[in-house]
């Protein structure tokens, strides 16, 4: 995988695809994103106004911002390859009615309501800096580090990853347990270097 290309975006199950968030799980798992953190949350008014702010002089805004508040959303971040264009492809067009002519197996297709603009079943960020807006405005407490690229990335698995792997898998040689990967499994979690150690 070309690690330098890795992004995180916000995707968004919208109310009225909130039901069918399952099956919509499904397809962000089949397409091989990685769930970083995922929140179930009713947005109030105010909060609705302020994510779609850049609309906020379009005829439609009004009736958008009752859409988005009439039940509960499902807000996701998505790692992966080229996470931004991928999720929006994965998305379809905006509008469903053109999602069904131009892109039949989208998502929007296949949940959102071609009979209204605003239902379109989900959201996903349209560039890096909405992505990192709009992942903040739903995850204002998560500490992300940047994703780490190329020599970085090498280094960091070098010096953080590696020593602890290595002591695990030579252990591990030595006790030959029935089930290795739960065996290594509980290894790590007793003996993660990042935290205090864990009594057995
Ligand atoms: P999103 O930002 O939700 O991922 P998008 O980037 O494809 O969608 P935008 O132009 O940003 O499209 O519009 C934001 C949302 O506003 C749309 O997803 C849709 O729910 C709603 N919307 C857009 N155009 C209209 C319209 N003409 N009438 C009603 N609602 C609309
Ligand atoms: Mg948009």
């Amino acid at each position: 995988m070309a690690s330098d290309r890795i992004q995180r975006t916000l995707a968004m199950v919208k109310p009225d695809a909130i039901e069918r968030s399952p099956e919509i799980e499904k397809i962000i798992q089949e397409e091989g994103f990685t769930v970083v953190d995922r929140r179930r949350v009713r947005l109030t008014r105010a909060e609705a106004e302020e994510f779609y702010s850049e609309h906020r002089t379009k005829p439609f805004y009004p009736s958008l911002v009752d859409y988005m508040t009439s039940g509960e959303v499902l807000a996701l971040i998505l790692a992966g390859e080229d996470a931004i264009s991928h999720w929006r492809r994965v998305l379809g067009p905006t509008q469903v009615s053109r999602a069904r002519q131009e892109a039949p197996e989208s998502l929007r297709a296949r949940f959102g309501d071609p009979t209204n603009d605003s239902r379109n079943a989900a959201h996903g960020s349209d560039s890096q800096t909405s992505a990192h807006r709009e992942v903040k405005f739903f995850f204002p407490d998560l500490t992300l580090e940047p994703v780490l690229t190329g020599e970085g990335a090498k280094e960091y698995l070098s010096n953080a990853v590696s020593p602890t792997l290595v002591r695990a898998l030579t252990e591990l040689c030595k006790v030959r347990p029935e089930d290795p990967i739960v065996w290594l499994a509980d290894w790590l979690l007793v003996n993660n270097p990042n935290k205090p150690p864990v009594d057995k």
